[in-house]
This record gives structure tokens, C-alpha cells and sequence, in this order.
């Protein structure tokens, strides 16, 4: 199966293709907007040429990138893997963040997304590090427990623990190098570490706030009809 440009510019798309968007996260059909014409693949013989394509569900541009299979009188006919050059971001709960540990750990996933894996641990420590002076006293001490935490329901092998604890708590060693396996775990443990730290919190907190505030809305509307009565007896 092939993608094809005829000679008229039409495209024809052997499959529809339908992929998570790096936009509004839908598994959405990508729908063509703009495809090479078909004179200036044939003079130029790219071997690769760009297309873009708009998310069926939000509309937002997907750029996308093909082989050049065969330069034909009636059509060219590309590859039928169409890769994208942006890729999926990863997601959080940013909004329970403080601001610098949000800005900070954005740019983190933003390496793990990109492949650059050691790139990402350097910024898994200093996510760590900034987090901890949000916190406060004893921060180092209760990341360690959540992290203990992690390790046993993950069932994190201990190597890997080891290596992640150098990583997201040593001082001065150097950073150890990251695979791509160990990034992996690195990054859900990480995730974790920030869910239970700042939006577990915040959420039970704001959770606990509303429950106060209509336990207290309930008991003033528990006085009023005897407010009421009184008034109406008088
Ligand atoms: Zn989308």
C-alpha cells in the first residue's frame, strides 16, 4: 500500500490514517491540507517530501514526512509510513504545580518526548532540587520515602533503583548515563514523585475546603427556617 500524488495533484491516501494528536490528544483521522505538486517532485526528485495534514478533531497542522518511492509519467508514488515530525508530548497535572517546578518540569518531558534520555535525567534532578525548596524542612527526607514507595509498587529491580537514586538524589556524583530502558522507569517514577508531592495535595486539600464550605453553607441553611419561624410566630 502507497500514498500517491497523480499528475492532476491529486492525492490519494491508500489507508486514512489515524494517530494520537500531539495537540488535544484524540485519536483522530489526519485529514491532507497541503501535498507536493506533482512538477516539482518531478523536476526536483526529492527523496523525501513534506506534507501537511490537519487534525480531524482540533484542526491543528500535522507535519508529516514520506519517502519518494518512484517518479512515474502519471504519478509519484510515496511511502505508505507517514512519519510526523511532532511527536506526543508527554501529560500532567502542570496546573498543581508552583510556577518554577511547572516550568521546569515541562522542559523535562520535553527531553524524555525528544529521546535526549541523559538530557532528561539532568533535568529530573534539578526538577528534584527546585521542588524541595518549595517544600521545605525534612523535603529530602520525604521525597526518599516516596520514592521507597514507588520502588516497592513498581517493583523496580535493584539496580535500576540504585541508579535512580543517584540520579534523583545525589549531590555531587556525577550523573550516571541513562538507557532508554531505565529512562522509562525514570520517568513514571518521576511523575509519581510530583503527583504525590503537589497534586495529591492540592487536590485533597481543595477537596477537604469544599466539603467545609458546604458543611458550613448546610448548617447556616439549618438555621434559617428557625430564623423563619420565629419571624412568622411574631
Ligand atoms: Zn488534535
Amino acid at each position: 500500500m502507497a500514498n500517491y500524488v497523480n499528475n492532476d495533484n491529486n492525492f490519494e491516501q491508500a489507508n486514512p490514517t489515524s494517530r494520537e494528536c500531539p495537540h488535544c490528544g484524540a485519536h483522530a483521522p489526519l485529514l491532507p491540507v497541503a501535498t507536493p505538486p506533482f512538477e516539482v517532485v518531478r523536476r526536483t526528485k526529492p527523496r523525501h517530501v513534506g506534507l501537511v495534514f490537519r487534525c480531524a478533531a482540533c484542526n491543528e497542522p500535522r507535519f508529516v514526512r514520506a519517502a519518494v518511492r518512484s517518479i512515474g509519467e502519471e504519478r509519484i508514488e510515496l511511502s505508505a509510513t507517514l512519519t510526523e515530525i511532532e511527536r506526543v508530548r508527554e501529560r500532567f497535572q502542570y496546573g498543581y504545580l508552583p510556577e518554577r517546578v511547572a516550568r521546569l518540569f515541562r522542559e523535562t518531558l520535553d527531553c524524555y518526548t525528544a529521546d535526549c534520555f541523559n538530557a532528561f535525567a539532568c533535568m529530573c534532578r534539578r526538577t528534584v532540587h527546585v521542588s524541595w525548596e518549595h517544600i521545605g524542612r525534612h523535603a529530602r527526607l520525604r521525597w526518599h520515602a516516596l520514592f521507597q514507595d514507588v520502588v516497592s509498587i513498581g517493583d523496580i529491580d535493584g539496580a535500576t533503583t540504585r541508579k535512580l537514586e543517584t540520579i534523583l538524589f545525589g549531590d555531587q556524583e556525577d550523573l550516571p548515563e541513562i538507557s532508554a530502558d531505565e529512562a522509562a522507569v525514570l520517568i513514571e517514577v518521576i511523575k509519581d514523585l510530583l503527583y504525590q508531592c503537589f497534586v495529591r495535595t492540592g487536590k485533597l486539600k481543595a477537596a477537604v475546603r469544599m466539603r467545609r464550605f458546604f458543611a458550613g453553607e448546610h448548617a447556616a441553611a439549618n438555621v434559617t427556617p428557625i430564623e423563619r419561624r420565629r419571624l412568622e410566630s411574631a
